[in-house]
């Protein structure tokens, strides 16, 4: 037996492993069957060049658990090492040989510079045995101990068969992970899609033999496989069927809808990144949908936190991105400037684009209707990304209150006509409700005005962005911002049929019935007779700067502010209200065409809509 000393820098860094890695304790299997699949992937090339004689036979990786000896065993088939490599490759932290390998094979199979490594077993484990006999020809096996002080033992060991058995022998406070559940679900999280077949322990399958009346029920033991060593994203995208991506998306999310569509990932330069990313349905609900991108690195698992990754915008999508090109240890800040992430992130945004833009020339029509739960992601894009925002113009759709979808370029063509202002803007009418607006959107069709449906979350950032880069000039205006025609600035003169004497009396009326309510502002209009008697509306700037403080969540500073328009040529102001004699008649007619125009915006509540209510009941 031989003993020696770890390099002098390990002295340091076991108190470092064991404290500041605690919470994460848990990758230390991660880490070692990673390396088992390395030292498999290694052979393998060694085989194909020819350099190892011989089949190599199977090289399943084994994960064996011993309650009993409080033992947990990474075993593979892979090179295996000879002494020297063992004094050379363990005990020498911060010298990864992978980078020497990677240097002479170039093969980016290799997952290797994690970095944590080996030794992240000493997290869990108070004393580790490594016994490992390697595929050179006359190699002798070696059984290296260590029991997490720089001090360790190598010995000549037994072991017939080329590989590495890694021996945990598992510390009292990390007992949980001698408990199988605790290992199933590690295995289940890390290594479900590495590429090389890895076994734990057995499982019962049941199976029938006989036929009619022998028929019976038999179980017997099979090896309990971990992993799928080719999943899909692995594959080409010529080889696989919808059903394929769709069974892929209920393995990954079993209670999600299934998606609407997908990407299929795959570029070797100038970074190497595979992937399948799902649109899920979306509807208007942008945080419930958050990470569900999980990040691998050759098929191994790393993190489902992709902050600083992928943009936000596209973390909206579900699925999985797999790359070597990923720098993983190292703090966030530094993964932001970093330059093969910001091209990832590009590369993304533009396998995007271009699949959105594929899906709306082959078919506009489906994709209309999938534009309710395209549409949030779309203008989060438009919002977010300026290179997606220009891609975006080519389907990105605005919709009218006629269920008709528009382009943004041909809806500015449609409403030129009719909704152009005096100062040459075009000015787009919109409803946040549809069914609220409802008596306001028939006037609006008999002036052959078009409305559009703008209700989703984002709606108010993307509006303000598409007015913001229009250069001509491109407004939004709630249909309840302004009365109809000057929602559009027509400036049309129109006559009033009261006397100016008559519309001062109309006015006081309704201003003393809101002399307590300072946000109220009355406005007299000799409006169409057609139209309302008496409108509420709502000032745009002002709704926009509330409802944009709202998104943000800060407090309310701006007062509630409305004006009560009323309609000085409609008959019941014209011809009742302005010519009555008594002072009570005015007064109960202005406060129920008020409260009228005040319950259809909601804004009719507490005393005062029971008051309206009795009123009417009494009326009746
Ligand atoms: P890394 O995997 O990042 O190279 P590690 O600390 O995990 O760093 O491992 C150090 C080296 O030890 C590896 O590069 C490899 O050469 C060797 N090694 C570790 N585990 C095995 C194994 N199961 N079979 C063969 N060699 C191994």
């Amino acid at each position: 037996m031989q003993k020696g000393s770890i390099s002098v820098q390990t002295e340091n860094i076991f108190p470092i492993i064991k404290k500041f890695l605690y919470s994460d304790h848990e990758i230390f299997l991660r880490e070692l069957v990673s390396n088992a699949t390395d030292a498999t992937e290694k052979l393998k090339i060694l085989a194909q060049r020819g350099e190892v004689s011989g089949e190599i036979g199977d090289t399943t990786i084994e994960v064996i658990l011993k309650p009993e000896d409080k033992q947990l065993i990474i075993r593979d088939r892979g090179i295996g090492m000879t002494e020297d490599e063992v004094l050379r490759y363990l005990n020498q932290i911060a010298f990864s040989s992978a980078a020497e390998f990677l240097e002479k094979y170039q093969d980016s199979s290799i997952i290797g510079h994690f970095g944590l490594g080996f030794y992240s077993a000493f997290m869990v484990a108070s004393k580790v045995e490594v016994v490992t006999l390697s595929w050179k020809p006359d190699s002798k096996p070696v059984r290296w101990t260590c029991e997490g002080s720089p001090e360790y033992t190598i010995e000549p060991a037994d072991k017939d068969f080329r590989g590495t058995d890694i021996i945990l022998h598992i510390s009292e406070e990390n007992a949980e992970f001698l408990e199988k559940n605790r290992i199933d679900a590690l295995l289940d999280k890390y290594c479900k899609y590495l590429p090389v077949p890895i076994q734990f322990g057995t499982k019962t399958e049941y199976f029938e033999t006989g036929e009619g009346e022998d028929a019976k029920e038999e179980s017997r033991e099979v090896p309990n496989m971990v992993n799928n060593p080719h999943p899909i994203w692995k594959k080409s995208a010529s080889e696989l069927t919808d059903a394929d991506y769709t069974a892929f998306y209920r393995e990954q999310y079993p209670m999600a809808p299934e998606p609407m569509f997908w990407i299929h990932l795959n570029i070797d330069y100038p970074f190497n990144l595979t992937g399948v990313l799902y649109f899920p349905k979306l509807g208007n609900a942008m945080d419930t949908n958050r990470n569900k991108i999980h990040l691998y690195c050759n098929q191994v698992f790393v993190t489902d936190d992709v902050r600083n990754i992928v943009p936000e915008w596209l973390q909206l999508l579900h699925g999985i991105i797999d790359s070597p090109d990923i720098p993983l240890n190292v703090s966030r800040s530094y993964l932001q400037s970093d330059g093969n992430v910001k091209k990832i992130s590009d590369y993304i945004t533009k396998k995007v684009a271009d699949k959105l833009n594929e899906l709306f020339k082959q078919d506009r029509k489906a994709y209309e209707e999938k534009w309710r739960d395209l549409g949030v992601f779309v203008k989060y894009g438009m919002v977010a990304d300026e290179k997606f925002r220009e891609r975006a113009n080519h389907f990105a759709l605005l919709y009218n209150t006629n269920n008709e979808y528009f382009l943004i370029d041909e809806y500015k063509d449609k409403i030129k006509d009719l909704q152009t202002d005096k100062h040459g803007k075009l000015v787009a009418i919109y409803t946040n409700d549809p069914a609220g607006h409802d008596a306001l959107i028939q006037a609006a069709r008999r002036r052959n005005y078009d409305v559009l449906t703008m209700d989703t979350v984002l709606d108010n950032h993307w509006m303000q962005q598409l007015e913001y880069r229009t250069e001509t000039g491109f407004l939004f205006v709630r249909i309840d911002s302004d009365t109809l025609d000057n929602l559009v600035q027509k400036d049309e003169e129109k006559t009033s049929v009261l006397s100016e004497k008559e519309v001062e009396t109309v006015k006081s009326t309704f201003e003393g019935l809101v002399k307590d309510h300072k946000e109220a502002r009355i406005e007299c209009k000799p409006l169409s007779p057609d139209d309302a008697p008496v409108t509420i509306t709502k000032p745009e700037f002002m709704r926009r700067m509330k409802e944009m403080q709202m998104f943000h969540g800060a407090a309310d500073m701006f007062p509630d502010t409305y004006n009560v328009v009323v309609n000085t040529n409609h008959s019941l102001i014209a011809q009742k209200l302005a010519v009555a004699t008594s002072e009570d008649t005015r007064n109960h007619l202005a406060q129920h065409l008020m409260d009228i125009a005040l319950l259809q915006q909601g804004m009719l509540r507490g005393p005062e809509l029971t008051r309206f209510v009795e009123r009417t009941v009494s009326m009746l």
